[in-house]
């Protein structure tokens, strides 16, 4: 009889040790899936500003590059990168 005691009180120590490491398997899993959408939120945070910061960009008649719409060099009707390229000949 003692035998069948001892190997119920095995059994149930055996399922609670099982059943709390799966609870403490849960909170890390939680916490890990909790984590990383702070940082991700932030990051969305960046690319709403990075999006909110984004300035138009011209395409230069000379050489083609694109670059900031602030950064142009209007002569004769059209957009230029830089002053050198506004003055050439042909340009
Ligand atoms: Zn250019």
């Amino acid at each position: 009889m003692s035998r069948i005691i001892f190997w119920l009180a095995l059994v149930f120590l055996v399922i609670f040790a099982i059943r709390s490491k799966i609870r403490e398997a849960q909170k890390r899993h939680q916490q890990q899936f909790r984590e990383p959408r702070q940082p991700a939120a932030g990051q969305a945070a960046a690319g709403a500003r990075a999006v909110a910061e984004a300035e138009t960009m011209l395409q230069c008649a000379h050489c083609g590059i694109f670059y900031p719409a602030s950064e142009t060099v209007q002569a004769r009707g059209r957009d230029y990168c830089s002053a050198a390229h506004a003055t050439l000949p042909g340009a």
